[in-house]
Parts: structure tokens; C-alpha cells; sequence
């Protein structure tokens, strides 16, 4: 019973994610019989690199090497994973719950009259039907969802497992998808590209800030602090909708979701829209001059003072260390 997994790339490379979901379908090609683990690439990527998917565990990449997949488009995209799942005849399809998975998996579930199980967070169990846990109510309780269709679609909460890298090789060969110019309707007119940061869904240490910074003109010391640690900004919405930050840097139940092992969050209060977005994070840092502030109920460790004292002196603290 073969396995596809759809695998996104930037600019024609894979970044972490692309091989933790590659990892993933493997495991669970492994755990319900076997079978092949066939990679659906879309757009421009150079053989070689689609050469390193057998490192994680594929066995066979279908690519549809068209430039017009080079930018996101979700029906083009839903499109052509239905026809990649066809093409193979895979009973289970993989993505990762970031913002393309999100967006296709719901179309391509429709297309395949799937079962979708969208967040999870473990492998597929199959003693009692084919079962899948996720988080429910933003974060706060698991669910376990027993998925009945003949075709099966997981979306994989990304940073959930370890990337392994092996040693296996993979054959590749074309995807036929049949799509016209009308499936591309949506096209991309311009592109901020963020450089040199690691993205947020695969950053492992998040610094993230909320109206308690009062104002954009103090994110210097949030700056600071994220260099020092070497992490990722992030922010509360109401600091990205205010335009303080940039969208992308939102984490919540409108934004991101992540699960760095570090995501410390100051003069943030922890609503629980925002909560949904990073309580599976490893380890929680909550710096809040409220002491009855909510986000102490999900911190690991928790720190009651004025951010504008205690930033400085933690940015410090942290550079010593690393010195
Ligand atoms: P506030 O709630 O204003 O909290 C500021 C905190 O800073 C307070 O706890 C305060 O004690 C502390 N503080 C103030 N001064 C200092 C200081 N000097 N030093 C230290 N601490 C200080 N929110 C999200 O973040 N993400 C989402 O995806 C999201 N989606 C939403 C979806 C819906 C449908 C709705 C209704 C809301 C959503 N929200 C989301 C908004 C959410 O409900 C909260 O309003 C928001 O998270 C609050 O942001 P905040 O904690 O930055 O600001």
C-alpha cells in the first residue's frame, strides 16, 4: 500500500520540514504494511535535489517539473496532488500542517473523498481501525480520529519528530496532471523575501513580543535578545495588525503555529487564541509584569517583572553564557 507524501520546497531546495513529513511517511508506510513512500514534487528542482528525498526515506519522487508550480497556487497545487495520489494509487497521503499543507489538504481531501486529519501529532495506529491523534481546542486536549474512507490524508504538525537522514536513493519520474492555464487563475504579482532568519515553522528558538513593548520603536531590546539566543521573532496579532511587526511574524490561531524547543514570550498575556499557536512548544519562557497574567498556567518557567529591566540584563546574561 503505497504512501505519498507531498513535499514543498523553496526556490528549489527542501528545507527541514520538507524531510521531517519525508521521515514521516516512511515510519508510517512502515507501520501500516509497507508499501512505497512516493514523494509528489511540484515545480522547478534540480535532480540532485530531489535525489536527497531517499536520504529521508522515499522511495520513488513523481515531479512535475512546470515553472507555473514554482509559485503557490492551491488549486493548481490540490490539483496535482490528487493526480500524483492517483498516478501511484496511494491509500494514505501525507503533507505538513504549514500554510500550503493547510490550504491543499481540505481540496485535496474533497477531490479523493478522503478522511483528512488535519494537525497530527503521533503516527497512524491500526489495531482498531486506523486511528490518528491531533490536538483539539487550541492546544488543550487530544483527539483521536478514526479515519474510515479507503484513502486516507494526514496533514503533520511541523516539528513534531526528529529529521533522521539515511542512506537510500530514489527513482524519479514524471507526473502527468493534465492542468490548463485556467487552473493557475491566481497569480503571484510581487514577493518579500525574508532573508538571512530561519523561518518560524522551523525555527527551534523563538523571541516573541506583545503590546507590553508599548510601541515598534522598542522591539530593539526583543531584537537584542533574539540575536543573542540566535532565534526567530515572533509576535502576538495585535502587534502585527497594529503593522509594529510584519505579518508573517503572528503566531495564534489566525497565524503561525510552532513548536520550537524554546519560545519565550514577553509582555505577551497568553489568550488562548494565542496559546493555540505555540503551547506545544518545548520548553516555555513567560516574561509578564502581571503576575495573574494567563500564559504563567503554560509556562515552564516564568518571570514577573518589567520587560524594559529584565530584556537587557537576560540578553546580557545570555551572551555571557554563550561567550
Ligand atoms: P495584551 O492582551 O494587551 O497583553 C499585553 C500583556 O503585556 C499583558 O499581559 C501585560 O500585563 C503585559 N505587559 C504590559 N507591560 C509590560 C511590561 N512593561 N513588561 C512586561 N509585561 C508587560 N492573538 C494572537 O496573538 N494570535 C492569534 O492568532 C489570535 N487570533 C485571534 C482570533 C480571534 C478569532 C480572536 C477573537 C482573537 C485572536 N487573537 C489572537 C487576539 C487574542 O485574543 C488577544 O487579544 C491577543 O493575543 C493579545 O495580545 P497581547 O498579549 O500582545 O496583548
Amino acid at each position: 500500500m503505497s504512501v505519498l507524501v507531498f513535499v514543498d520546497h523553496t526556490q528549489g531546495s527542501f528545507k527541514k520540514k520538507a524531510f521531517e513529513t519525508v521521515n514521516y511517511a516512511a515510519e508510517t508506510a512502515k507501520r501500516i504494511g509497507g508499501g512505497e513512500v512516493v514523494a509528489a514534487v511540484l515545480g522547478t528542482v534540480s535532480n540532485d535535489e530531489l535525489n536527497l528525498l531517499g536520504q529521508y526515506g522515499a522511495t520513488q519522487v513523481l515531479h512535475l517539473n512546470d515553472a507555473r508550480f514554482d509559485n503557490f497556487n492551491a488549486r493548481a497545487y490540490s490539483k496535482a496532488i490528487t493526480a500524483a495520489a492517483q498516478q501511484c494509487g496511494a491509500k494514505v497521503i501525507i503533507l505538513s500542517y504549514n500554510v500550503s499543507g493547510k490550504s491543499v489538504a481540505g481540496m485535496v481531501a474533497a477531490q479523493m473523498k478522503a478522511g483528512l486529519v488535519s494537525g497530527a501529532i503521533d503516527y497512524p495506529t491500526t489495531d482498531n481501525g486506523f486511528v490518528v491523534k491531533k490536538t483539539v481546542f487550541s492546544g488543550k486536549a487530544f483527539a483521536f480520529v478514526k479515519v474510515t474512507s479507503d484513502v486516507k490524508i494526514i496533514s503533520l504538525v511541523p516539528n513534531t519528530f526528529k529529521v533522521t537522514k539515511g542512506e537510500g536513493s530514489v527513482a524519479v519520474a514524471a507526473l502527468n496532471a493534465n492542468l490548463t492555464d485556467a487552473d493557475f487563475g491566481v497569480k503571484k504579482v510581487s514577493e518579500d523575501v525574508i532573508k538571512g532568519e530561519v523561518p518560524l515553522s522551523e525555527a527551534e528558538l523563538v523571541v516573541s513580543g506583545g503590546r507590553g513593548l508599548k510601541g515598534p520603536e522598542n522591539w530593539g531590546i526583543l531584537e537584542d535578545l533574539g540575536k543573542a539566543f540566535g532565534a526567530t521573532l515572533a509576535c502576538s496579532r495585535p502587534v502585527a495588525d497594529a503593522h509594529w511587526r510584519p505579518h508573517h511574524e503572528h503566531v495564534g490561531q489566525t497565524g503561525g503555529t510552532i513548536r520550537p524547543n524554546l519560545y519565550v514570550a514577553v509582555g505577551i498575556s497568553g489568550a488562548i487564541q494565542h496559546l493555540a499557536g505555540v503551547n506545544s512548544s518545548k520548553t516555555i519562557v513567560v516574561i509578564n509584569k502581571d503576575p495573574e497574567a494567563p500564559f504563567f498556567k503554560a509556562a515552564d518557567y516564568g518571570v514577573v517583572g518589567d520587560a524594559f529591566e529584565i530584556l537587557p540584563k537576560l540578553t546580557e546574561a545570555v551572551k555571557k553564557f554563550k561567550a
